[in-house]
């Protein structure tokens, strides 16, 4: 699932094409995308919508569009692009949600496995939403004060607590990965044995990722598109995630992948990280 650097990517992408713009003409081909939304409400409350804001919350876009606001989490499969002009033929196929614009331009939500999701939310619905969602790490606001009253007491491994969207926004898999590596911390280890070191050290690090992700427009393993429709570049400078089996870059020992934290693959150096 593509996380806060691939979104805010997506969301860097298109809003310049977007901003101000008024949706004329909405299709959408599948309804099990939806979230507490009919398609007749979705439809509707898009047709004749103009874009006030485009944002990212967590892994999510955020189109605010006055009084409701569209949020599209894209799945595994998903990708958020505006094309020039409507789509035709065959490149038509797995576009789930189109939306032609006022320009002659389209918003396309494309998803060959229908993972992502459309929710369509008023200020309430918009407010509950935004309430269930932690801290998002990039705000000047998310100090390692912040970070370490999220881990609390847990007695979960601290990479299920960073990855848990309630108590941080928009760290999956990769970037967990990647942040408790670099700062030398076991993914396995219960979150309240951190001591206000780690989660200084934790802190600078998830911030420091997050932002240089956000430098090469995310990371693309398999499907992930940037807004325009490129491939990401962060993969290229993963030191963790996907390199089980190989060695260390800082001492060379051969990385350990297991499942056993979470149903997600988990890379770790059991000398590097305590
Ligand atoms: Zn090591």
């Amino acid at each position: 699932m593509p996380e806060l650097p691939e979104v805010e990517t997506i969301v860097r992408d298109i809003r310049p094409a977007l901003l101000g713009r008024r949706f004329d003409r909405v299709s959408l081909s599948h309804e099990d995308v939806l979230r507490g939304v009919s398609r007749r409400r979705l439809v509707r409350g898009l047709t004749g919508a103009t874009v006030h804001d485009v944002s990212r919350r967590a892994k999510h876009a955020v189109l605010d569009l006055g009084t409701n606001r569209l949020v599209v989490q894209p799945g595994m499969t998903g990708s958020l692009v505006v094309h020039p002009r409507p789509l035709a033929g065959h490149d038509r196929q797995y576009a789930v949600l189109r939306a032609q614009l006022d320009d002659g331009r389209e918003l396309v939500y494309r998803d060959v496995r229908r993972l992502g999701t459309l929710l369509l939310l008023d200020a309430r619905g918009w407010e509950r939403y935004d309430r269930a969602i932690g801290p998002e790490p990039l705000d000047p606001g998310f100090t390692p004060e912040r970070l370490g009253a999220a881990l609390g007491r847990s007695r979960q491994a601290v990479k299920k607590v960073i990855m848990d969207q309630k108590h941080l926004a928009g760290v999956g898999n990769i970037y967990a990965n990647e942040a408790l590596y670099a700062a030398g911390i076991d993914p396995s280890k219960a979150a309240r044995k951190l001591t206000p070191e780690d989660h200084r050290r934790l802190h600078a690090e998830i911030r420091r990722i997050l932002q240089a992700a956000i430098r090469s427009n995310g990371t693309t393993v398999r499907d992930y598109r940037t807004g325009t429709g490129e491939e990401g570049n962060f993969q290229l400078e993963l030191l963790a995630y996907g390199r089980e089996g190989e060695p260390c870059r800082r001492c060379g020992s051969r990385l350990t992948g297991t499942h056993t934290i979470d149903a997600r693959i988990t890379v770790f150096c059991h000398r590097c990280q305590s």
